[in-house]
């Protein structure tokens, strides 16, 4: 078996920017990812948030990247870790690899609503991520849906931005903290929904309105330029449970960012616990990562 130096698990930005890191300093690296290159960001219509990149599609991005990366050798190959062992030993539905140093870049899904059109609308309207797209939206009526702290600090960050922020909740109370409801409470331009569902998503090419549904089964259509769909992320790091602590909501716990419970496993981008889940914190996580591997490797 070819004991590679490091094994990158998951080819988003965080895991090609530690392939990158790792492979200019000459190291033997693979990469394994489940599905395709470039992870969450090959959904996104435009990027225009990441420094020194004015704008740019989330697949030319992820592309570019990607291609950085394999000019540069490495190997990658498709298919889903399934288990670690302890003496990093990485094994996928058909394979075993063996590393001297782990990087666990797995990222996030972001849970969806599953209703109609939903994915048909996403950069067309519909947004998982306020903000990544909240400036495309100056001036304009948009709607959060979520109770958590994530869809009130989106309304907030909203306010600011959107002439108007409906607020969507299936139930009377939120979820998330008081300190960020009583915030909203006193917007101006910020109308509460309560015990209400999003039911249908209306356009043609564009997300024009949406369907809202209450407890009582009345629906009320609400004419929005965007939705913004904030009912949580779905992390998938339960088959690592063993070389690494994972918290309540699926994240890998770093006591510094990058260290796991595990000497030789690192963690970087949006799989682990953080404050900010965007594309310059995930690289940025993947070069640490890397470096860190390096100097501790054994
Ligand atoms: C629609 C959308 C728009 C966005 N727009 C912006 C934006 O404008 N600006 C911005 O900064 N951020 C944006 N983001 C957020 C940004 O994309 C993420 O923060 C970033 O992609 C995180 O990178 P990551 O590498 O940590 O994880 P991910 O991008 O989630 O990549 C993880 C990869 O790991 C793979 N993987 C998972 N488990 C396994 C396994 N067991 N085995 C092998 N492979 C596995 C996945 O298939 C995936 O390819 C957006 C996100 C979305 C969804």
């Amino acid at each position: 078996m070819i004991l590679y130096d490091i094994i990158v698990v998951g080819a988003g930005p965080a895991g090609l920017t530690s392939a990158l890191y790792a492979l200019r300093a000459n190291k033997r690296v693979l990469i394994l990812e489940a599905k395709a290159y470039g992870g969450q960001i090959l959904n996104a219509n435009k990027v225009e948030n990441y420094p020194g990149i004015e704008s740019i599609s989330g697949f030319d991005f992820a592309t570019n990247l990607y291609n950085q990366v394999k000019k540069l050798g490495a190997e990658i190959k498709f298919e889903m870790v399934v288990k670690i062992e302890e003496d990093k030993t990485v094994i996928t539905k058909n394979e075993k690899y063996k590393a001297k140093s782990i990087i666990l870049a797995t990222g996030v899904k972001n849970r969806k609503l599953n209703i109609d059109r939903e994915d048909e609308f996403v950069g067309k309207g519909l947004s998982y991520c306020a903000t990544c797209d909240g400036n495309f939206y100056k001036g304009k009526v948009v709607a959060v849906n979520g109770g958590g702290n994530t869809a009130l600090e989106d309304a907030i960050y909203l306010s600011d931005i959107a002439s108007k922020v409906y607020l969507i909740h299936r139930r009377e109370e939120f979820r998330g903290e008081d300190r960020y409801a009583s915030v909203l409470k006193n917007k101006k331009n910020v109308e509460f929904i309560l015990n209400c569902t999003v039911a249908s998503l209306n356009g043609n090419d564009k997300l024009k309105s949406i369907t809202v549904l209450d407890n009582l089964g009345n629906s009320r259509e609400i004419v929005v330029d965007g939705l913004f769909i904030a009912i949580g992320q779905e992390p998938n790091n339960g088959m690592f449970s063993n070389v690494v602590d994972i918290n309540d909501n699926g994240y890998i716990e770093s006591d510094d960012g990058v260290h796991t419970k595990t000497e030789g496993i690192y963690v970087a981008g949006d799989a682990r616990v953080k404050f900010l889940r965007q594309l310059t914190t995930a690289v940025g996580d993947g070069s640490i990562a890397a470096t860190m591997a390096i100097r501790e490797m054994k």
